[in-house]
């Protein structure tokens, strides 16, 4: 007696649990259908005996040993679909898929051995007639479970259904809008085998799932021949995905992409066939002769998952497109469970045992189930953008790195020691100092924006004085006034500070009629000749000529005055600089950022002190020429 089983002890131990370890074997339950009344007429006795839950017994007619074969459940003719959906452990699958696992429920066996029934129950008696719910197969019970688990889960789930079919070796989507065409599969590193352009349809709930597998089911090619009055002549795929994200919250995905999230797969195989003993010929024989090409590609990547070199043989998964849609099943990242049909007569004993055989191999190969990975979003414009520059600065830090040395560095001893040994310790060196940097430059800029407030108050101040000045030299001066006075003109007030104000109704000068601009005045040179006398040192042109007030020029350089008054500085910074002696920046437009160690607070700040004494000493000197002013009598 020959014993075949699960190599790594008690199989059913795995049925119950979820994948222990990196890897985790196929599991295998083998259903017997039970013997048509055709057989039990001819008075065809069983040649299979199940002992146990796990054992099947196959004792062959001519009176040879019998041969034992175990698995992870045993299902006799006597089973009812509920017997097999509880036993099969396909619950144990729809959890894992709701943990994000990839698991696939595939049927296996010879034609007419009653995988479509274990899977869907008996063909449809008519268009639109529904199942009755006791023969319901695995498909709809899990269905049926799956939805009140997902409706008593605390997250949301979004779930999706794709179903085709491979017939002739070409694959046809059995939800499609139109009708079917021939669609491509493809192979990329992150999805492995998918089929491109394959709708992909959103369901919530249970009606809504078993109209599309209706609809599959209807639009699937079948044929009668001998064995088999309704003969699938194709594998089907029934998808199920499911993702724990609410429609609005899924990554937006490509079009004919699949949603991201656990996988539950029902796969339909056609069945072997012995043409001769199906009898077909012409298209069926055709059908048939795909069916086996297929089948033959799959046991052939079975055996050679088995080989224990497997890692280094080449799995021939590209054979046919049924090994190309189960190659993550079988040898990939997914749980798979095998339902094994066979029937009982004695007649289909060679095709049992091949089956049997078969199944045994099967259980032995095993998968490395792993969860798939969140894909990875994109992430938004201005985070990619902030990504890029700290890669930049990075690799400025790193250069800069490398460019280094340590003894100039200002590190010392240990701390040198530690941060030469540590790339990340000499980054962090460089972000502190950065930091440091950036905040002694602030505190910089902000004092020297304090001393430009400053200097721009005092310029203001001088704008005054010189003002009042010029109203005070004017009124010193006997004779007739240059321009008519105003006749709203406003006698200068007598307090010596305050300035004196500009005519309420015509908002002129009263001495000239300007604004009060100063030199700005259009009429300035009518002015000044008669306030210091009509001959002005040198030759130069009136226009020319430096105001009164301006600092003395060294007599040797004709040049200075020229030059200054041909500059882009305003007279009020000639005056500044006149009052302090010394060069005074510019208020407007700021002071050009110099460089760090050159504290804008003495640049501009040093320029103060000198320009508050000088002011204070203008002050005086106006008030003493207003009082002398005051003394003597008033022009006409
Ligand atoms: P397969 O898909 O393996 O070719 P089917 O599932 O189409 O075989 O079954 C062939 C026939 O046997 C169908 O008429 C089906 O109703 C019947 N049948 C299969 N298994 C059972 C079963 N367990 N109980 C009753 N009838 C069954
Ligand atoms: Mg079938």
């Amino acid at each position: 007696m020959e014993e075949r089983g699960s190599p790594d002890g008690d199989p059913a131990r795995n049925l119950e649990q979820g994948p222990e370890g990196p890897e985790t074997p196929i599991q295998v339950v083998l259903r017997v259908r039970p013997m048509s009344a055709a057989e039990l007429r001819r008075g065809e006795q069983s040649v299979l005996h199940c002992s146990g839950t796990r054992t099947l017994q196959v004792s062959p007619p001519g009176g040879g040993p019998d041969v034992a074969f175990r698995f992870g459940a045993v299902l006799d003719g006597a089973s009812t679909q509920d017997d097999v959906f509880r036993a099969c452990g396909v619950r144990r699958l729809g959890e894992l898929a709701l943990r994000g696992f990839s698991c696939t429920v595939f049927t296996f066996g010879q034609t007419g051995s009653g995988k479509t029934y274990t899977l869907t129950g008996p063909p449809p008696q008519g268009e639109g007639v529904p199942v009755p719910p006791s023969l319901a197969g695995i498909m709809q019970r899990t269905f049926t479970w799956l939805l009140d688990r997902v409706q008593h889960l605390d997250v949301p789930v979004t779930l999706h259904a794709s179903y085709l079919e491979i017939y002739n070796e070409q694959i046809r989507d059995l939800l499609s809008l139109g009708a079917p065409r021939p669609l491509p599969v493809r192979w990329n590193k992150t999805r492995g085998f998918y089929v491109e352009q394959l709708r992909v349809v959103e369901f919530g709930s249970l009606g809504a799932l078993m109209e599309l597998l209706q609809m599959g089911l209807s639009r699937r090619r079948s044929s009668a021949h001998t064995l088999n009055q309704a003969s699938s002549r194709s594998h089907a795929l029934l998808t199920l995905y499911i993702s724990h994200q609410t429609p609005q919250q899924m990554p937006p995905v490509d079009a004919g992409e699949l949603p991201a999230g656990g996988k539950l797969c029902f796969v339909d195989l056609a069945g072997s066939e012995k043409v001769v003993a199906t009898g077909s010929r012409g298209e069926l024989m055709l059908e048939a002769n795909s069916i086996n090409r297929s089948l033959l590609a799959l046991g052939h990547c079975i055996s050679l998952l088995l080989d224990p070199q497997r890692k280094q043989s080449h799995i021939p998964f590209r054979d046919s497109k049924l090994t190309k849609l189960l190659a993550d099943s079988l040898g990939g990242h997914g749980v798979t469970l095998m339902v094994a049909c066979v029937s009982p007569s004695a007649q289909c004993l060679p095709e049992t045992l091949s089956t049997l055989r078969y199944a045994s191999r099967a259980q032995r190969v095993t998968t490395r189930p792993q969860a798939p990975r969140p894909p990875k979003v994109k992430p938004p414009q201005h985070l990619e953008t902030e990504l890029l520059q700290l890669q930049e600065e990075n690799l400025h830090l790193r250069s800069q790195l490398g460019q280094m040395d340590p003894k100039a560095s200002g590190l010392s001893g240990a701390r040198a020691a530690w941060a030469q040994r540590n790339l990340y310790g000499m980054l962090q060196e460089f972000m502190l100092e950065n930091e440091r940097l950036r905040k002694e430059k602030k505190q910089l800029q902000s004092s020297r924006d304090l001393a430009h407030g400053e200097q721009r108050i005092l310029a203001q101040q001088v704008r005054e004085l010189e003002r009042r000045l010029l109203s005070a030299c004017y009124l010193q001066q006997p004779g007739p006034g240059p321009a008519p006075p105003c006749p709203c003109v406003m006698v200068p007030p007598l307090l010596c500070h305050a300035p004196p104000p500009l005519c309420p109704r015509c908002q002129l000068c009263p001495l000239c009629h300007a604004p009060l601009a100063h030199w700005a005045c259009p009429r300035r040179e009518l002015h000044l000749p008669q306030v210091f006398g009509s001959k002005a040192p040198g030759d130069w042109p009136l226009s020319a000529r430096p105001p009164p007030w301006a600092p003395p020029c060294c007599p040797s350089s004709a040049k200075c005055s020229r030059e200054r008054s041909r500059s882009e500085w305003t007279q009020t910074q000639v005056l500044a600089e006149m009052l302090t002696k010394e060069k005074v920046m510019p208020s407007a437009p700021p002071l050009p950022a110099g460089p760090l160690n050159a504290s804008p607070v003495l640049r501009g700040g040093a320029a103060v002190p000198n320009l508050a004494r000088r002011l204070e000493a203008l002050r005086d000197q106006i008030g003493t020429s207003l009082r002398r002013g005051r003394s003597q009598p008033p022009p006409r």
